[in-house]
């Protein structure tokens, strides 16, 4: 399984895995191989949000 909700890193391109709790608090994201920190726009990221949301439901419902 390879479709957990991330995103790659701008500096390293490392695929840095979000949970959805991270996402909906807004706090920033450290990336665990460059350091790089990253500021969650929640206006930006609302579709986002709402995409790892759906996930995660579809995920549930599987189970
Ligand atoms: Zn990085």
């Amino acid at each position: 399984m390879n479709n957990k909700p991330g995103l790659n890193c701008p500096k390293c391109s490392f695929k840095i895995i979000i949970s959805i709790e991270q996402l909906v608090s807004g706090n920033s994201i450290i990336c665990p191989s460059c350091g790089l920190k990253l500021d969650i726009d929640k206006q930006k990221s609302k579709q986002a949000i709402n995409a790892v949301k759906k996930l995660d439901n579809a995920l549930k419902n599987s189970k």
